[in-house]
């Protein structure tokens, strides 16, 4: 009879549970996957990224689930990396493990005051509103009329969506009632989309900005004048790429001249560069520089200032992953160096037996069906490692677990904390679900068994 290999998914991401599936997949049966998550829900940025409103990427979790309802993968949740079990343990106990712990660290804007309070990054924005429970306990103020979202990425236009669209709109989705209730409350009326580059570097895809402009309750606006900034022989280049065209066309079709007909409005702003945040005790503007294009691929400042008004910033300039103790980092791009998935320690050596997938090995960079390819050539590396090299891992990690007092969330009580959620939405005759966030709550649902 032959021995299933057994491998440890550290991460219950898309990038976890597309390799999970890669695994059953190409080892057809001879392979046996637990699945660790520092949290009771599996999903990752499908749960904890992807805007409420955007159910139908959410409804990729629907997938996912099917990856892990497979016969030979099992769920471990509330186990983290690092706090619960160590890579060394880790290693005693599986054949090969694939660390999919994904990127969702703030980069940082590095000016001055940026550490006032009221300026704040996208991410933990994002976490309160999808209801993570590490932000459940999170305010931010939007009583002041100004918010300032700086970075021009889908992120930031998620979060300037869900900043510009009314209690109404957002009834429906799976936000925490928490969080509805503080959107409700909120006075802000002008959020200012700014980007240190032109429209032609603009991160965000067509379909989000479309979806922007299409908001009943906000108008949006561009100045004509940023639009016309001199076309250097990157935005030319640029324009030729199908989604540069795609922006230019939505982002044209914004400059006619406010109406001011709607209760919102959103103002994108090109060509500025964030240089201090200001405020007495906490922020309340932000000086902003004029830049242009230095010619050579990137901008410069002119020595043009202005001041905006913003009670609160949103600073939204990319993600990073974080090292994982033991395991290698490259320091300057973020990730966990590796060849195809095949992690390499700092002297260029193969570190046998452990791999990566999605954000932590390529960086915050995709779609979610991005990882799904990219956690296939992992895979394919570890089993044909495995292959050439068997390795049979001997101590059991749930005697491990069970010697330090944990008890692991298992996939049944993340079922249980599903049903919470759904109940909760049908009895406030809201939506699909609507999300518990503290993590009392959860701990409870999980363990509910009638
Ligand atoms: C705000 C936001 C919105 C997005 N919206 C979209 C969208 O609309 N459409 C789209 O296609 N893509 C979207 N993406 C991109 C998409 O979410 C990513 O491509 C994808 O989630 C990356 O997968 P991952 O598994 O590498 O990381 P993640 O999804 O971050 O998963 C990592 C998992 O690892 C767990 N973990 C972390 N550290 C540890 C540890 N030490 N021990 C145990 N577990 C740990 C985390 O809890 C998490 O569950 C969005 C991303 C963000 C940030």
């Amino acid at each position: 009879m032959v021995v299933p290999v057994r491998v440890a998914v550290i991460g219950s991401g898309p990038a976890g549970l597309y390799t999970a599936e890669a695994l059953i997949k190409q080892a057809a049966g001879g392979v046996r996957v637990d699945v660790f998550d520092r949290l009771p829900t599996p999903y990752g940025l499908v749960r904890y990224g992807v805007a409420p409103d955007h159910t139908s990427i959410k409804s990729i979790a629907r997938y996912l689930q099917r990856v892990l309802e497979s016969p030979g993968v099992r769920f471990f949740g509330c186990v983290e990396l690092g706090r619960d079990l160590t890579r060394d343990e880790l290693l005693t106990c599986y054949d090969a493990v694939v660390y999919a712990t994904g990127a969702m660290v703030d980069r940082r804007l590095r000016v001055p005051g940026e550490d006032l309070p009221g300026s704040v990054a996208a991410t933990d924005f994002v976490n309160w509103y999808c209801g993570h429970p590490d932000a459940a306990g999170h305010a931010f103020d939007l009583s002041a009329e100004d918010v300032a979202v700086i970075g021009v990425g889908n992120v930031a236009v998620d979060v300037v969506r869900i900043l510009a669209k009314t209690p109404d709109e957002l009834r429906s989705t799976d936000i925490p009632e928490h969080v509805l209730d503080a959107l409700t409350a909120s006075r802000v009326r002008r959020v200012h989309l700014i980007g240190r580059r032109g429209p032609a570097q603009a991160k965000f895809t067509t379909k989000e900005a479309r979806e922007l402009g299409q908001l009943p309750s906000a108008e949006i606006h561009v100045r004509p004048e940023d639009m016309e900034q001199d076309v250097t022989a990157d935005d030319a280049a640029a324009e030729r790429d199908r989604l540069v065209r795609g922006n230019l066309k939505v982002l044209r079709g914004w400059t006619g001249a406010p109406t001011g007909d709607r209760p919102r409005r959103i103002d994108v702003r090109f060509w500025r560069a964030p240089v201090e945040l200001l405020g007495t005790g906490r922020v309340e503007a932000v000086r902003l520089e004029r830049t242009r294009p230095d010619g050579a691929g990137r901008v410069v400042g002119t020595g043009e200032y202005e001041t905006l008004p913003a009670g609160l910033v949103l600073r939204s300039v990319g993600y990073q992953s974080v090292a994982l103790e033991g395991v290698p980092f490259d320091e300057d791009a973020f990730v966990v160096p590796n060849d195809g998935g095949r992690i390499v320690a700092a002297d260029g050596t193969r570190q046998p037996g452990e791999y990566v997938a999605g954000w932590i090995k390529r960086g915050p960079t995709g779609v979610v069906g991005t990882n799904k390819s990219d956690a296939a050539e992992t895979v394919a590396h570890l089993l044909a490692d495995l292959a050439a090299t068997p390795y049979r891992a001997a101590a059991s990690v749930e005697e491990l677990l069970a010697a330090r007092g944990l008890t692991p969330v298992s996939y049944t009580d993340w079922l249980n904390l599903d049903a919470a959620e759904v109940a909760l939405g049908a009895s406030l005759s809201r939506g699909e679900r609507v999300k518990l966030a503290h993590w009392d709550a959860m701990r409870d649902a999980c363990r509910r068994t009638e």
